[in-house]
């Protein structure tokens, strides 16, 4: 894509939601370059009763707007369908595959200083309450926005690189590293209900973390913070300040760890900011 084409394709992008009428109605109207890690946006066809996504069911709104999402390593080809009362309309996705970096961390693979099965009993805990939180829909409509960026800084960390701490593989990188000073504000990237706020407890890998649900299976995650000033179940705006950068956790330095799911796949945020 040329640099003007992604100019056009990202303006379109942004002012999707606001273009409600559709040339055809009987076909999905549909924006975005699908790709590992990123999105498309589209509308139902007139009719419709149920969406799914390689056979599973798929959320749509009331107006028949939707969001649907890739992981790091999905599959090229994906089906979208709409079940009507007259039928069945299959739209057959192309997903844009792309190169991930290997990128070497100068730090110890686990938290220094805990055995391996004390790490082992306090992570099953703490993966039980992000599960419980990414489970919760609260019907926010930040998932329709263009997002912005959490924290001001420089990119550290990209998206799905693979890491290699000390010489040692591990799971790719989940998320996008903002390297923002200690005590610089943390906003919501878009409007989302905090499902999750460890304010008072750390968790072993992400210190004080934060999830917000964007609606439609859309979420958040913030991790390292040095200070939180949201509870759970508050309804925030795009942009509303939820805390501060911090290191707490795993980190090396001060940094803002951001991470995009949805529905168990893992994105890319950079895909989704403008
Ligand atoms: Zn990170």
């Amino acid at each position: 894509m040329s640099a003007v084409d992604r100019r056009t394709f990202l303006a379109v992008a942004t002012t999707w939601a606001a273009a409600p009428v559709w040339a055809d109605t009987d076909r999905f109207a549909l924006i975005g370059q699908p790709s590992q890690g990123g999105w498309l946006r589209g509308r139902v066809p007139v009719g419709t009763t149920a969406l799914r996504l390689d056979g599973k069911p798929v959320d749509f709104a009331t107006d028949g707007a939707f969001l649907i999402a890739f992981d790091r390593d999905a599959a090229p080809v994906a089906v979208l369908t709409a079940v009507g009362s007259v039928g069945a309309v299959d739209q057959r996705l192309a997903i844009a595959p792309r190169a991930w970096p290997i990128e070497h961390v100068d730090a110890p693979m686990h938290p220094p200083g805990l055995p391996d099965a004390e790490f082992a009993r306090l992570r099953s805990g703490e993966l039980a309450r992000i599960g419980a939180a990414r489970a919760i829909d609260s019907g926010a409509q930040g998932w329709r926005q263009a997002m912005i960026r959490p924290a001001h800084g420089p990119i550290s960390g990209r998206f799905g690189a693979q890491r290699v701490f000390r010489g040692v593989a591990a799971a790719y990188h989940s998320g996008m590293d903002i390297a923002a000073p200690a005590g610089s504000a943390i906003v919501a990237p878009a409007d989302g209900m905090v499902v999750l706020a460890a304010v008072t407890d750390l968790f072993t890998l992400e210190g004080h973390l934060v999830i917000l649900d964007h609606g439609l299976g859309l979420n958040s995650a913030m991790l390292h913070a040095r200070k939180l000033d949201v509870a759970e179940g508050v309804m925030l705006r795009q942009g509303q300040t939820i805390g501060e950068v911090g290191m707490t956790g795993r980190a090396t330095g001060p940094h803002l760890h951001w991470s995009l799911t949805w529905r168990g796949r893992r994105l890319d945020p950079m895909l989704f900011t403008a």
